[in-house]
């Protein structure tokens, strides 16, 4: 087994990634880089519980995949792939679901969030989180990233590798740490959770002019230009301290003064953001047209993956029976 241990990061395509993803999700998980041999995947599998549009499916992994490529991730120095390039995925999954006893997956609280939402969910959403164990387990990943939601499927995870490990050989499955991640809260034009759902979301990758629409719009105080104001608690604040500290202090600074209006501090959220997203918005319209590339990159990343996948595969179904 490597002596780096192993981060995995996965990246579910339902939409185009938002300002929200890029500072909550993105940025954390390239930082994991600069500590952990980091693996990336595209979580497609997943995603079927809930895509019924195949073309938006396959959109939506270039989307992701241009974002993340355009946000800094270095296809050489870590491990960007397709969850389904990597068929093993599923044949560990029954394995394991085998294992896990059905009470397990009932108390599944995104299971039992669909169910109180009275939303008759599918197969695919029950066995979300023995799929999830698989693609964690299938990779010898030492560490995961979650946040608090996601603390009881890695549990799950954890239980479901002891349990295999301890019946069928201890040296079978690397059971994993949860790194739990404080992201920030990221939020929207209207001052809640920036979501895709609520459209409130400021687009990544949006052209400077619509940037600057979309940054115009977001909901601020009434006070008159000459009034002193705080800045703190304040969406447009907010955000611009995520993005970039040095423009917030400015920010703050001038709207403690007074004589300086929202529509100012906008600008300078605005200009923070350009700074921050220039150079990567045509990074990710270069890369986002260029299909090919993106399917080599995925492709690459699937065969060094499967290196680990399939030597996972060959200790488990020698240790469970399936070969000798
Ligand atoms: P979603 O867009 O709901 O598929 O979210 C994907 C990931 O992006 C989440 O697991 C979060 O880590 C991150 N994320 C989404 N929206 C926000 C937000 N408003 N603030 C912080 N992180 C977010």
């Amino acid at each position: 087994m490597p002596r780096v241990k192993t981060s995995l990061t996965g990246i579910k395509p339902t939409h185009v990634p938002h300002l929200g993803n890029y500072l909550g999700a993105i940025k954390p998980a390239l930082r994991l880089a600069e500590t952990y041999r980091s693996i990336y995947f595209i979580a497609d599998l997943h995603a079927l519980t809930t895509i019924r549009d195949p073309e938006a499916l396959r959109s939506s992994v270039y989307d992701v995949a241009a974002t993340w490529l355009a946000s800094g991730l270095d296809p050489d120095k870590t491990i960007l792939f397709k969850q389904s390039d990597l068929p093993e995925v599923t044949e560990l999954a029954w394995v394991l679901s085998c294992m896990l006893a059905t009470g397990q997956l009932m108390r599944g609280h995104s299971y039992k969030d669909a169910l109180e939402k009275e939303e008759n969910p599918n197969a695919g959403i029950f066995n979300y989180p023995v799929l999830m164990a698989a693609d964690i387990l299938l990779y010898d990943t030492h560490a995961v990233p979650v946040g608090k939601d996601q603390k009881q499927h890695l549990e799950l995870t954890r239980d479901v590798a002891a349990r295999l490990n301890h019946v069928f050989g201890e040296d079978t499955l690397v059971v994993p740490e949860a790194v739990i991640s404080e992201a920030p809260l990221v939020l929207g034009t209207d001052g809640t959770k920036m979501s895709k759902s609520k459209g409130n979301g400021i687009p990544l990758f949006a052209s400077k002019k619509k940037l600057r629409k979309f940054v115009m719009s977001i909901k601020t105080g009434s006070e008159t230009l000459e009034e002193k104001k705080k800045a703190e608690g304040t969406t447009v604040y907010e955000l611009c301290s995520q993005v970039s500290p040095a423009h917030a202090a400015e920010m703050k600074e001038k709207l403690a003064a007074g004589n300086f209006g929202w529509g100012h501090a906008k600008q300078i959220l605005f200009e923070a953001l350009d700074a921050e997203l220039g150079d990567k918005r045509d990074g990710y319209h270069a890369l986002r047209a260029d299909e090919d590339k993106l399917d080599a990159v995925l492709a690459d990343g699937a065969e060094r993956a499967r290196v680990v996948a399939q030597a996972t595969m060959a200790r488990v179904r020698n240790a469970v029976g399936l070969r000798r």
